[in-house]
């Protein structure tokens, strides 16, 4: 199947998800995941209708935004972030996902400062704990929101997270609801300057899950572009 109907079938997909627990259409955003897909196939999902893309590295992204630059897009920084790259990211990028510690957050806002903008931020959280991801502990993720909270030209939008990976979405949805069930608690604290609206969970593989567990943005590569090389 080519770019455009695997598209349509993803949007069809999320549409019978979020009715099917009475969730308005508009309440999940697609973000298209374009990291190692070059920008003839970018293109054509731009064709049928992508506008808001997912990209995991710094300089690769760059040279996607500058070709892609006459496209209405907005780009979601997605990956690792390092606090030497927060110049380019916060020049870049209109949501930066993967915010997990207080030093990314404070060289973000220095970064934002200087170009006159406030930088919408997701705190990722490490769920499920794990040794090889990023994100801060769950434990630590209040605290982490408060001290960001702070900045002023940083804005938390939500959380987000990438759970452990099974074949099976069923086992993943206990670390959406975890997700989720943070989120409300953070939300219940009304810290000034946070908002806890988003919550960026769900891929290719367990993306209905995920908004069933009330995921706002759903990051999709594989079932739109095909694997990865
Ligand atoms: C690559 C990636 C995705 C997309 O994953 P697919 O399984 O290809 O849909 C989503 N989120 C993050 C953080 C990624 O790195």
């Amino acid at each position: 199947m080519g770019i455009k109907e695997n598209l349509e079938e993803i949007r069809a997909r999320i549409a019978a998800a979020a009715q099917s627990c009475g969730r308005s259409l508009d309440s999940v955003n697609l973000v298209v995941v374009s990291k190692t897909v070059p920008v003839d196939r970018i293109r054509e999902g731009i064709a049928a209708g992508a506008v808001q893309l997912g990209e995991n590295y710094i300089q690769e992204a760059r040279e996607k935004i500058e070709t892609l630059a006459d496209q209405p897009l907005t780009w979601h920084f997605i990956g690792h972030l390092q606090s030497n790259k927060a110049k380019y990211a916060a020049r870049l990028f209109d949501l930066i996902h993967s915010v997990d510690s207080v030093k990314l957050a404070k060289a973000l806002d220095k970064e934002a400062k200087k170009v006159g903008k406030v930088q919408p931020i997701l705190i990722q959280v490490n769920i499920a704990g794990e040794q090889t991801k990023s994100g801060v502990s769950e434990e630590g993720a209040v605290d982490l929101v408060k001290q960001v909270s702070q900045l002023a030209n940083v804005a938390i939008k939500g959380l987000m997270t990438m759970p452990p990976y099974f074949n099976a979405p069923e086992k993943v949805r206990p670390f959406f609801r975890r997700l989720r069930e943070l989120r409300d608690r953070i939300a219940e604290m009304d810290l000034p300057g946070v908002s806890t609206d988003e919550l960026s969970m769900g891929m290719t593989g367990d993306f209905e899950a995920a908004i069933e567990e009330g995921s706002t943005i759903v990051r999709i590569g594989t079932a739109i572009f095909g694997e990865r090389l």
